[in-house]
């Protein structure tokens, strides 16, 4: 039966209809104010739903470490190594089926830490208990059995299937160094900030990356201001001290800036009303645009919104030496060099590998890389039984072109040379899943250039069906790979991808006699798994001043006030606890009532 040129729209209406349920229910232009009203209780009534997580442990090692735990460990069950309680470790422990494992986590941090937040916390808008949870209480909500050991991993021994610790509980004592062994090893140990090799950043800069960076920030606020107002400096000096610069401008230090520029104004200058002619925020950034990963429209809006509230923003400026009291760009169109002055500065400008993945990239020979590159499974490429997602990771989509040949010859079940529509339809559904850049292709390019891909197998003007060689299937395909593009370093794209490899793990066992994954085209049978397939549900801006910037799938943008009840209720939602639900509602309640905390605590 021939295929309509709209024959393969069923998928993409389906993604149409999900953007416009979008754009209708919850961005519906201007709210008049009684549905800005009804609008609100229905964000807020949004802000339900989160979870608990959980971890396993090797009864063998467990008793060795710790003999209170892991009495009744079953030896016969695989032993899932787990590094990192940030949001892919957490999201993979809290969906994994952990009475099918031996279970154990390793990481220097005994909390999961609600990230998105940590620009809030900076500002005391909200505190750090509030977005933290205490890995071992949210593993303690599994019914099974999960062992958590405070440590780094230091190093990564895929032959042997064994790691490397050090436990730097207590900073003052000596280290204590452990091994432990594994089956399955999945690493989730994020990344760490980027400095570039720029000199002086490590020494002179804030980072924004861990919970205690925020709380030293909050400090070092307060701390700028008492000696901002001390009364034997000079108005040059009192200027210099009062100057916070963000080296910059993406999500995390435009939202930083945002959150200062409310703090200094709402709370800190009604306490120092005589250094407000002082205090500057400046925000550093390389590129020409802030924000330049979101829609222009954002990127317009936020650098008016700055520009109203005083903010200066020096676009095209490249930091190249941070001294103890200035900071050295250069200009990258004229090439001249500037130097400012600063009190403080807050160090934003992307992420960087952590030492262990380094080490262990050389090892299993993924040189020159700053992420372990996995296959589209989430295993890491060149070894065995590993995993990394998160920001340690990214996935090499294989592209469709290497494939074309084998791809054809599976398709063209009779061996004719050609394929007719049905040899096509029976097989687009196992190349979708298997390549899922041609549905990003199909999206990018909307309908009528799906329809075209599609147009060698379509009817001709006389109602005969065309036919396919091999040449043409590849030509319609051609334009496919340009899709292909790497996944954002987010919580929303480690969490999505915990949760499907504990799916992958929970059905480990059933897998191989139902596998559910599309087609081998390079080999026989089908893939145990379908392929990680990432789900964009928007991002947030937030823009201080109760105003945030959404950017939700399909390019729909919403900025303003009602935007900012959506990020309230979606950040609550995701909280991973009701506790912590809880307290940062309290606290943003709090800071509606009573103000920031000023004290230098
Ligand atoms: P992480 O969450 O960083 O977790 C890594 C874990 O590994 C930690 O528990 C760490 O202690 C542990 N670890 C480190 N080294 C080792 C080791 N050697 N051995 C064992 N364990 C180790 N994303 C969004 O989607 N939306 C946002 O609004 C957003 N806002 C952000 C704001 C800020 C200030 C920051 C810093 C990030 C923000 N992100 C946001 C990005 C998001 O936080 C990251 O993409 C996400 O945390 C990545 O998850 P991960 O699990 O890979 O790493
Ligand atoms: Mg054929």
């Amino acid at each position: 039966m021939p295929i309509s040129p709209g024959g393969m729209s069923v998928f993409f209406r389906s993604i149409e209809w999900s953007h416009s349920f979008c754009r209708s229910r919850l961005f519906s232009s201007q709210p008049s104010k009684s549905s800005w009203f009804w609008n609100r209780r229905a964000l807020l009534l949004l802000a339900a739903g989160s979870g608990g997580l959980m971890v396993l442990a090797d009864a063998a090692l467990s008793q060795e470490l710790n003999p209170a735990e892991g009495s009744d460990k079953d030896l016969n069950k695989k032993k899932v190594l787990v590094l990192g309680t940030g949001w892919a470790g957490t999201s993979f422990l809290k969906n994994l089926d952990c009475s099918k494992y031996n279970v154990q986590v390793v990481s220097p941090r005994n909390y999961f830490a609600f990230t998105p937040l940590l620009p809030s916390v900076t500002c005391g808008t909200v505190e750090a208990r509030s977005i933290s949870e205490p890995i071992r209480k949210i593993v303690k909500r599994k019914e099974e059995d999960v062992s958590f050991w405070e440590a780094e991993c230091s190093e990564i021994d895929s032959k042997q299937k064994k790691i490397f610790c050090c436990s730097n509980i207590d900073n003052s004592k000596d280290k204590e160094n452990f091994a432990l062994d594994y089956d399955y090893l999945i690493i989730a140990v994020g990344a760490k900030s980027n400095t570039f090799n720029t000199p002086g950043v490590d020494k002179y800069c804030h980072f924004l990356k861990e919970v205690e960076d925020a709380q030293r920030i909050r400090g070092s606020i307060v701390d700028c201001f008492e000696r901002g107002s001390l009364p034997h400096l000079s108005n040059e000096e009192r200027e210099r001290i009062l100057h916070f610069v963000v080296v910059g401008g993406g999500p995390t230090g435009i939202e930083f800036a945002a959150e200062l520029h409310d703090f200094i104004h709402d709370d800190l200058l009604k306490l120092y009303p005589s250094l407000k002619e002082f205090v500057k925020i400046t925000v550093v950034q390389s590129g020409d645009h802030i924000l330049n990963m979101f829609d222009q429209r954002i990127s317009d809006f936020a650098e008016n919104k700055f520009q109203r509230d005083g903010i200066e923003i020096k676009t095209g400026c490249r930091v190249v030496e941070v001294t103890d009291k200035y900071i050295n760009m250069k200009e990258k169109q004229s090439g001249a060099t500037l130097s400012i002055s600063y009190g403080m500065i807050v160090w934003s400008t992307g992420i960087g590998t952590r030492p262990v993945i380094s080490q262990f990239m050389k090892q299993i020979g993924q040189t020159d890389r700053r992420v372990l590159a996995t296959d589209e499974w989430l295993r890491v490429k060149g070894c065995d039984d590993v995993y990394a997602l998160g920001d340690c990771a990214t996935i090499e989509q294989r592209k469709i072109m290497e494939d074309i040949s084998y791809i054809f010859k599976i398709a063209d079940k009779d061996n004719s040379g050609t394929l007719t529509v049905k040899e096509f339809k029976d097989v687009i559904e196992d190349i979708r899943m298997r390549y899922p850049q041609i549905d990003l292709y199909l999206e990018r390019e909307h309908m009528k250039n799906a329809a075209k891909l599609l147009e060698g197998t379509a009817e001709n003007a006389h109602g005969q069906t065309i036919q396919l060689n091999i040449e043409q299937f590849k030509t319609a395909i051609s334009r496919v790979d340009s899709q292909m593009k790497a996944l954002p370093a987010t919580a929303q794209v480690a969490a999505q991808q915990g949760t499907y490899l504990a799916r992958c793990f929970n059905r480990m066992d059933i897998s191989a006699a139902e596998p559910e994954g599309p087609l081998r085209f390079t080999g026989t049978g089908r893939h145990r798994f379908r392929p990680f397939l990432y789900k964009h549900l928007g991002q947030f801006a937030p823009l201080g001043g109760e105003q945030t910037a959404a950017q939700l799938p399909g390019d729909w943008v919403s900025i303003g006030h009602s935007s900012q009840w959506l990020w309230y209720s979606v950040y609550a939602s995701k909280q991973v606890s009701w506790r912590t639900r809880v307290l940062v509602v309290f606290d943003w309640t709090k800071r509606v009532i009573f103000g920031r905390d000023s004290s230098g605590m």
